[in-house]
């Protein structure tokens, strides 16, 4: 036997309360027992996305939001910034582009975060550009983007800025209201502890007004139509039932944990990930602004990183994620979000440690778990 262990930057590990919540029989959706769960639910969204907007919860993964956020505010010819610091950046111009939008790609290196004074160029040059969209935590590149500063550039303008929050909402602190994101976008498989397949996107007001002009063609992803239903505690299509029972029970996990102690593990977890990798000697991704959703390493020279993530998931039975295009086969990617605990990341460095190990790599054995150590016992009294 082999005991299993997933550490992707999604899916992630589901809570044993919400894998039962969702193998309850399906109840019928217009019903008021529903309706009572998820009005409840939509409530607790709120406070994680810290808003008093209404939080959309669409049968989609996080893409249909992103595409949804673009169709529901946005006309054909319309001019935004794209970030394109990754994978992540990169969808988000190429949604802007299918739907005849007028993209304003700054790229960025992989592995670093977006200079603020990039975007407010761009910004002063074109003032007929209508959003920013940008990653709270491009996941591609463990890199995150310093959304409180560029929200101050959006803020005095005719302007939105466009969050994907799939791996930072729940991770860090992203106070939407406070900051003045207008949109903020997240996934179910990421830091929310469930299975693929919901979208959460909530909008500020500001935001809402575009909604009220935007021609691009849509049906599905409807907006208006959907915070209309969500006013009536119910979606406008068939809702994921049981995805929902079980948002609901990870929920109700967050807000008894509280938002800051989440934060506040995320960010004990992510340092004593990258204080491993330093005592190991592999050279971090992202240094300068690394994201506490996960923590990107080069491998070492002579090591095949594809083979080092296949070996560490099929022989070792631990799942992380290696790199993709450029990087694919130089990077190892270590998730430390949300089901995610002290020792979800002694079983990751000690599974690197000797997967390096078996791949010829000189380690010593317990350097990195050690380093972790040091950091995860603030954790605990
Ligand atoms: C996972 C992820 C997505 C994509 O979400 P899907 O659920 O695969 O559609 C988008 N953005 C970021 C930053 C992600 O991490």
């Amino acid at each position: 036997m082999r005991k299993k262990y997933l550490l992707a930057p999604g899916p992630t590990p589901v809570p044993e309360t919400a894998l039962l919540a969702m193998a309850q029989p399906i109840i019928h959706h217009r019903t008021p027992q529903f309706s009572e769960v998820f009005r409840e639910t939509a409530d607790l969204l709120k406070y994680v996305f810290q808003t008093k907007q209404d939080v959309l919860i669409l049968a989609a993964s996080g893409t249909g939001a992103m595409e949804g956020s673009i169709v529901n505010l946005f006309s054909p010819g319309d001019e935004v910034i794209v970030v394109n610091g990754g994978k992540f950046g990169e969808r988000w111009g190429k949604i802007s582009e299918a739907y005849g939008l007028k993209a304003h790609w700054i790229n960025v290196e992989w592995g670093k975060a977006i200079d603020p004074a990039a975007v407010k160029a761009v910004l002063d040059q074109n003032p007929k550009i209508k959003a920013v969209l940008v990653q709270a935590s491009e996941t591609s590149t463990t890199v995150a983007h310093p959304i409180k500063e560029l929200a101050a550039l959006t803020k005095g303008r005719d302007c939105l800025l466009i969050v994907d929050g799939i791996t930072g909402v729940g991770v860090f602190d992203l106070p939407m209201d406070d900051w003045g994101i207008d949109v903020l976008v997240s996934g179910s498989q990421k830091a929310f502890m469930l299975p693929p397949g919901l979208a959460f996107v909530a909008l500020s007001e500001k935001a809402w007004k575009f909604q009220e002009t935007a021609k691009c063609p849509r049906f599905y992803f409807d907006y208006k139509k959907e915070r209309k239903n969500l006013k009536d505690n119910t979606t406008a299509y068939t809702p994921a039932v049981s995805l929902i029972n079980g948002l609901r029970e990870c929920l109700l996990l967050i807000k008894a944990e509280g938002l800051q102690n989440v934060f506040a593990r995320h960010d004990r977890l992510a340092r004593a990930t990258r204080a491993a990798s330093k005592a190991l000697g592999l050279k971090l991704l992202a240094p300068e602004a690394p994201s506490n959703a996960a923590t990107g390493v080069f491998v070492p020279e002579g090591v095949d990183g594809g083979k080092l993530v296949k070996y560490l998931r099929d022989e070792v039975g631990v799942t992380m994620a290696g790199g993709q295009d450029h990087l694919k086969g130089k990077i190892l990617r270590i998730a430390h979000l949300g089901y995610v605990d002290t020792f979800d990341i002694i079983i990751a460095i000690s599974s690197i440690e000797m997967a390096l190990s078996k791949f010829g790599h000189k380690v010593k054995f317990g350097s990195g778990v050690g380093a972790a150590q040091e950091i995860l016992i603030e954790g605990y009294k």
